[in-house]
């Protein structure tokens, strides 16, 4: 089975192609490297990488066509909440039009399979945790709106045309590959993990923490951490599902705990061993208080077990990639 991973040399499409390689898959990579890394293919050696963009539907077209892919993993999108909120344009025209561009070529194509990499982000302001699937989507940022605004793309084209897909929506991807070959590198880099970890490293100033007065337990917000090779696992057992007849579904992929920003920090300065300078500062718009996944759907119907669950081991795996890739990809 030929899969196509649009995103591919991202953060969560990298992790998600090499466990595809360890599974057997054939996987061609397609992104534009606007915030890939090329780099990062190098430790994919299996994969075949073409430099390209969503939007090009002739290119898309003949990869579909010419390689047989029989499924698509969606991964290339914007992915940053307070950058959505500043500038929402490039969000709806990458994460919907692009978007929706890709999905023609895959509906005129005829392939068969499509996973798509989604978002907690979806839910906005919890109304109870943790959050299940049949959860209220009323998201309070346009990263989120343009996610379900796909989501919802993909239940009338499954409908109407038979595309069958499973929606993941994860919660805070965090960590880094445990073999230390892949690793986070968002640039800019807005995410806690891997700025408490430059800050403990001394090549970030220090941590704002976004907000103290949220009612939670610390008056910061509570985020679930998942480790990215656990999504990435996710997506695995997501299409192997699909390929034994699975009907299209929707699932959260979280660890079911919740850490605040304030807790997050600690754990870093255990693990890490560093003094992590911090200081407090406003609440960043569009930031729901508690975000904690119910995961029991996914582990119920597919069998997903969380292997890196805990918080330790998560930062651990992110700290041994900043350790040696202190600036990151080389490109
Ligand atoms: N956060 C923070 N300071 C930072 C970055 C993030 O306090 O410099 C908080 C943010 O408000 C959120 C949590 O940390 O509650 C996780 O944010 P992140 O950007 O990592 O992921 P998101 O929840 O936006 O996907």
């Amino acid at each position: 089975m030929h899969v196509l991973v649009t995103g591919g040399a991202g953060y969560i499409g990298s992790h998600t192609v090499k466990e595809l390689l360890r599974a057997g898959y054939k996987v061609t990579v397609l992104d534009n490297l606007f915030r890939g890394h090329r780099s990062a293919m190098q430790h994919l050696r299996g994969a075949d990488f073409i430099q390209g963009d969503i939007v090009d539907r002739e290119l898309v077209a003949e990869l579909l066509k010419n390689r047989g892919i029989r499924a698509v993993m969606h991964f290339a999108a914007l992915s940053l909440v307070g950058e959505s909120v500043a500038n929402p344009s490039p969000y709806y025209q990458n994460n919907v039009i692009k978007g929706l561009a890709l999905l023609e070529a895959v509906r005129e194509a005829g392939v068969p399979y499509f996973i798509f990499s989604s978002t907690a982000a979806v839910y906005g302001e919890p109304e109870q945790v943790p959050i299940e699937e049949n959860h209220a989507l009323r998201p309070t940022n346009p990263y989120g709106a343009t996610k379900l605004a796909f989501e919802e793309a993909l239940r009338w084209y499954d409908k109407a045309y038979g595309i069958k897909y499973i929606c993941l929506r994860y919660f805070n991807a965090a960590g880094a590959d445990p073999d230390g070959e892949l690793g986070e590198d968002h640039r800019p880099e807005t995410h806690l993990i891997p700025l408490v970890l430059k800050a403990a490293l001394g090549i970030y100033p220090g941590v704002t923490v976004f907000g103290t007065d949220y009612p939670t337990p610390d008056g910061t917000c509570v985020r679930d951490y998942i480790h990215v090779t656990d999504l990435a696992a996710a997506h695995v057992l997501a299409l192997q599902a699909l390929e034994g007849g699975l009907p299209s579904a929707v699932y959260n992929l979280g660890n079911e705990r919740g850490y605040s920003v304030r807790e997050v920090i600690e754990v870093a300065r255990r693990v890490t061993g560093r003094n992590i300078p911090v200081k407090e500062g406003d609440r960043r718009p569009g930031d729901p208080a508690v975000l904690v996944a119910s995961s029991r759907r996914i582990r119920k119907e597919l069998g997903w077990r969380p292997c890196y669950g805990d918080l330790e081991t998560i930062i651990g795996t992110a700290w041994e990639w900043y350790r040696l890739h202190p600036e990151g990809y080389e490109n």
